[in-house]
């Protein structure tokens, strides 16, 4: 489903940068939900608009493909389009998401009171993965097998770490709070500060009988298979980023997987943007009389005609044979180069002569 993060801003497509921030800011206090009036969803949103029109190079790929490139809720399979699954989009590493949020509320809201205050919802491991991609793969995007071996919540006892149908009892280390309060010794001083409390996780309880099969640890080693969808027009370098199909975390969210693609190169083409060009070679008579080529595109062969009298270096243009976009296709382009024979067989030099004698 295509979102206008624009209009989630309200702002419009032309904005600043200073002014999507500004925007941003005044519309996460509106709706923050530990505020009175505020609106999980709508924050929820929010967010996810400011993740990518926020960062000038992602708002970038966002005008161009529009949010189909960058919907991370739906995992795989779950939003449509040419683009194919969701949970994916070019960000690399820095400057994604939760970490950055965080930091940003956490500089926003101040610490809000309450149990968990102190700290934030923990969140697993990111992982990150390699995948080699062939240069058609990249063209035509790919379906992607990848395992992983990884902590997942327990299936057993849904990652709480409580054995089903045992009750939970109050932590004795933090009597419920879920914090302590710890003393650091710095340059400026003594500081206090308060830390998750590490018996319970900062839940403030725990389970009277820890579960018989990750012994309270509310996670597992599991072994999964995802088909990841690489969307076509892709390239070397490109990382997709999959939501939550990180390492799991007790009493929190899953970190996110990391897709970073390899392309290899393939010694017939080569690739700018959704531009695919290729060399063809052809004889001087061909060049002077006019010819009709066979080239080879990542369709097939296809057939180009080249008028009589063409140059070395002419530039050909094959509609629509180049990288899928989201629009259609690319073009690719032909180079055609002459090809002047080093050796002429008697008859070839009578016949040059001849025709040189009368231009
Ligand atoms: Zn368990």
């Amino acid at each position: 489903m295509a979102k206008d993060y624009y209009n989630t801003l309200g702002v419009s497509k032309s904005a600043s940068q200073d002014e999507i921030k500004a925007a941003f800011r005044k519309l996460a206090h509106q709706y923050h939900p530990d505020k009175p009036g505020g609106n999980a969803e709508k924050f929820k949103e929010i967010n996810e608009a400011y993740q990518v029109v926020g960062d000038p190079a992602k708002r970038q790929k966002y005008d161009q493909f529009g949010s189909a490139a960058f919907d991370g809720s739906a995992g795989f399979g779950g939003a449509g389009g040419p683009f194919g699954a969701g949970g994916f989009d070019f960000s690399g590493f820095q400057g994604a998401g939760f970490e950055d949020l965080g930091d940003m509320f956490g500089e926003m809201f101040g610490f809000g009171g309450g149990r968990r205050g102190a700290t934030r919802t923990p969140r697993g491991n990111d992982i990150q993965v390699d995948v080699d991609l062939t240069f058609r793969d990249a063209v035509f995007g790919a379906s992607k097998e990848i395992t992983l071996t990884k902590p997942t919540a327990c299936e057993r006892c849904g990652g709480v770490g409580a054995e089903p149908g045992t009750k939970m009892i109050e932590c004795k280390d933090c009597k419920g709070a879920g914090v302590r309060v710890v003393q650091q010794r710095t340059i400026l001083g003594t500081i206090q500060s308060r830390v998750a409390c590490s018996t319970c996780a900062g839940e403030g309880e725990s389970p009277s009988q820890a579960c018989s099969t990750c012994r309270g640890a509310g996670l597992t080693k599991q072994k999964k298979t995802l088909c990841v969808n690489i969307p076509p027009g892709v390239e070397n370098g490109n990382v997709l980023r999959v939501r939550a199909e990180g390492e799991g975390v007790k009493g929190g969210q899953p970190g996110d997987l990391f897709v970073r693609l390899h392309v290899a190169d393939d010694k017939r083409f080569a690739r700018e943007g959704d531009t695919i060009f290729s060399q063809a070679q052809i004889g001087f008579t061909q060049a002077a009389l006019g010819a009709t080529l066979s080239v080879e595109t990542v369709d097939g062969p296809v057939e180009l005609d080249i008028p009589p009298g063409t140059q070395s270096g002419t530039e050909f243009r094959l509609r629509a044979h180049g990288v899928v976009t989201r629009s259609g296709r690319g073009d690719h382009v032909v180079i055609v180069e002459v090809v002047t024979p080093k050796k002429l067989s008697k008859d070839q030099r009578r016949l040059l002569e001849e025709l040189d004698l009368k231009e």
